[in-house]
Formats: structure tokens, C-alpha cells, sequence
């Protein structure tokens, strides 16, 4: 792989999930329907980036990333890990993928096994991988578990998640997904379900974690202020789309796309005067079932022309490195 090698390349990524149809539809030889989760994204995520995917709940962010670990697979399109054909990966090689590249969730209250204590939780991938003897495993659960703040680690190893506060299990959760020692990590609103106060301290705890592991994260959420404090690169989804791309300051900041607009504006701020580029949106999301023919945001886009309801806009580069999907700057 040379430096400039994307350590994940999605190209023209699509998952389409079917959706059941009623028996009177299958009678009547009605089309089948899909909701179109994820539908024709590009983009790569470099070595050491933190690649943010922000957007309104059911807009495909979750979905692209387990599309991407192949949690799920794809209904079509292209993915390369460190330029190796991802979607050829079979037997020992997506094992191996499946010990380089792991995933945290947003529950930490659900993603660990109750029943379990500490040790046996964050131990579990090391025997499933059949890594180190008993004492050698002690070691690396001690050192991780040293690594994400959890001290001294005998405090906590006895203990079951139950017994531990939101961040001590977030922690737990990271430590589990690094215990591995993973070259590209997931991580799925990993603070949503944080107190504010304990919020700060898992970002700087990732991002300390990014620079001695040497990470590459795909960061999902819905929380634009932790995207522009955590991200460097930041794509704003709608309905399944990329509608804009950029550095996550510039996207934040200096937003085109009236939806990226609309998302900004609903940030809460302790003065309101210093709201940027307010700009309403109109009803619900869309349905992914029913997409709109045009731009996919025209039901609510108060800045909507004609052509937005015939002709999809691409995703185009406006200024250096800042991509927009918008007929306002075709
Ligand atoms: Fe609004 Fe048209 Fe731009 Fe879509 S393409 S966001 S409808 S102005």
C-alpha cells in the first residue's frame, strides 16, 4: 500500500433492502419494493483520518458502515481495503479482516453481555481468534484496559457492566474493539448515549487512542457539533446519499447544500444571533421506499427550482476538496 493508498475505497456502494410484500400485491404481480438504505455512495477514508457520516436517523449512515465491515453485503458496488478487493474476501482472509477492522456501538448498555464480567468480555476476541496463552491474554486485557482509562485495572475486571457508570462501559466497549489491535475502527454514535459531561472525555479518549494505535475511524453521527470536534472529513447524508463533502470544518462552517444548511441551523447555539446560513426545511424525511426522481431532497428544500424535481444532481466539486450535490451550484 503506498501513503496515499485509501485505507477504505467505497465506490458506487448501494444496499437495498426488499420489502415484504402484502399477498395481494404478489397476486396483482405488483413490482417488488426496496428501501434503498444506502444507494450510490463514493468516497475513501485515508490512513489515520477520522471520516465522519452525519445525517437525520434512516439516512444510511448506520447501514454504510456495517456494509463496509461486511456485516451485511452489498447489493452492488465496490470495496477495497488497503487496495485489496474486499468483496473477494472468503475463509481466513475475512477472518483476518474481521480481527483488523471492528466496530463500536452506540448502546453500551446493549453491546455488552450482562452475564459476563470485564475480564471475560474484552478476553472473548482474543480466544475467538485464538490469540496468546492464559497469561499472555491477562497481559494484552490488562494493557487495553490501562490504555482506555479504566485504572488499575483489577478494580475492574471482576466487575459485571451493570456495576460500571455509561463511560466506564463506552470504555469497556473500546477496549473490547481494541484489544484486537485493529487497523480501522466503526464507531457508531459512540457517545449518543452519554451524559454531556462524560461525552468530551470519550472523544479525547479516541482520539488519543487514534494517534497510539495508529487508527483509521469511520465516525458515525447525528450530532453535528461532535462531528466538527472530532472529524477531519465529514459527508452529510440524505435518503441513502452523499449530498455534500469536505473537510469537516469547512462542511460545518461554510455549508452549501441547503439540507447541510437546515442541519446547522437546528444546532442549538447561546446566542442565536450567531447562527450562520439559517435555513428552514420543510415536513418529514422521505420515505426510502418512494425516492423522489430528482434531487431526493425536493419535497423539502424551500430553495427548490424546477429542474430539482426532473434531473438528480451530482455530487461536484465546488471549492478544493468540498463536493455538493445541488442544482444551485451546477
Ligand atoms: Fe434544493 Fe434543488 Fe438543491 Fe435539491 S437540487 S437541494 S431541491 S436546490
Amino acid at each position: 500500500m503506498n501513503s496515499s493508498e485509501p485505507v477504505i475505497r467505497a465506490v458506487n456502494l448501494k444496499k437495498y433492502f426488499p420489502v415484504r410484500g402484502r399477498i395481494f400485491d404478489v397476486i396483482r404481480r405488483r413490482p417488488k419494493l426496496y428501501v434503498r438504505a444506502v444507494d450510490d455512495i463514493t468516497f475513501d477514508i485515508y490512513e489515520r483520518e477520522i471520516f465522519g457520516l452525519a445525517g437525520e436517523s434512516g439516512c444510511g449512515k448506520t447501514t454504510t458502515g456495517k456494509t463496509i465491515l461486511r456485516l451485511i453485503e452489498p447489493t452492488s458496488g465496490k470495496l477495497f481495503f488497503k487496495g485489496d478487493d474486499l468483496l473477494k474476501y472468503d475463509g481466513s482472509k475475512l477472518k483476518e479482516f474481521r480481527r483488523r477492522a471492528q466496530i463500536i456501538f452506540q448502546d453500551p448498555y446493549e453491546s455488552l453481555n450482562p452475564r459476563m464480567n470485564i475480564y471475560s468480555i474484552v478476553e472473548e476476541p482474543l480466544r475467538i481468534h485464538k490469540i496468546g496463552d492464559k497469561n499472555e491474554r491477562l497481559e494484552m486485557v490488562f494493557k487495553v484496559l490501562e490504555d482506555v482509562e479504566l485504572k488499575p485495572p483489577e478494580n475492574f475486571i471482576y466487575r459485571r457492566p451493570h456495576e460500571l457508570s455509561g463511560g466506564q462501559r463506552q470504555r469497556v466497549a473500546i477496549a473490547r474493539a481494541m484489544i484486537l489491535n485493529p487497523e480501522f475502527i466503526v464507531a457508531d454514535e459512540p457517545v449518543s448515549m452519554l451524559d454531556m459531561s462524560i461525552r468530551a472525555e470519550i472523544l479525547n479518549l479516541m482520539l488519543k487512542l487514534r494517534d497510539e494505535y495508529k487508527l483509521t475511524y469511520l465516525f458515525i453521527t447525528h450530532d453535528l457539533a461532535v462531528a466538527k470536534y472530532i472529524c477531519s472529513r465529514l459527508g452529510i447524508m440524505y435518503l441513502g446519499k452523499l449530498l455534500e463533502l469536505g473537510s469537516a470544518e469547512k462542511v460545518i462552517d461554510e455549508p452549501y447544500h441547503p439540507y447541510t444548511r437546515a442541519l446547522i441551523s437546528a444546532i442549538p447555539t447561546p446566542d442565536p444571533r450567531e447562527k450562520i446560513g439559517e435555513i428552514p426545511i420543510k415536513g418529514e424525511v422521505t420515505s426510502p421506499i418512494n425516492v423522489p426522481k430528482g434531487c431526493r431532497f425536493y419535497p423539502r428544500c424551500v430553495r427548490a427550482m424546477d429542474i430539482c424535481k426532473e434531473k438528480e444532481p451530482k455530487l461536484m466539486e465546488v471549492s478544493k476538496g468540498h463536493f455538493v450535490a445541488c442544482h444551485l451550484y451546477a
